[in-house]
């Protein structure tokens, strides 16, 4: 029963109170106050239901709002960082320069932050044949860099 299922069935309740008070028939009266506390029984069970109701809608509600939270920390974060083309044709986040509280510069791997992983890319020196960027979760994450990182 909804609210609106709820007053109305509190406002029979007061109308055949009002019945069962006018009457001048004690059998009318009886019968008045029997069906009241009948509908008494049926609206304190709706109200029972109600509460129950209310409380998943509190625990739903408290679900949504962590989960909002969360969402807004990730979108601060994704923040930080722009795909930047830090190889040609190979893409990573590069860490934005306005970082201010003192993280060094760094790329992460795109693949592994698109599915929600944050992993740093490490530079490899390869000596003469230049430098390498890796991802320590995945060799296939890893490319050439022309020029050191
Ligand atoms: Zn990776």
């Amino acid at each position: 029963m909804e609210i609106t299922g709820a007053i109305g069935a509190l406002s029979s309740v007061i109308s055949l109170a009002k019945t069962a008070l006018d009457a001048r028939d004690d059998a009318k009266a009886q019968a008045a106050v029997a069906d009241a506390m009948t509908r008494l029984i049926d609206l304190s069970m709706s109200a029972l239901t109600l509460v129950d109701l209310l409380a998943s809608l509190q625990r739903a509600n408290s679900e949504l709002e962590k989960e909002l939270h969360e969402t807004k920390l990730k979108a601060q974060e994704r923040e930080r960082y722009t795909l930047a083309e830090a190889s040609p044709g190979v893409y990573a986040y590069r860490s934005n320069d306005t970082q201010q509280d003192g993280t060094p510069p760094h790329y992460l791997c795109q693949p592994c932050y698109d599915k929600g992983e944050k992993v740093v890319l490490r530079r490899q020196d390869l000596h003469m044949w230049g430098w390498t960027m890796v991802c320590p979760t995945s060799d296939k994450h890893s490319f050439p860099a022309l020029e050191k990182p």
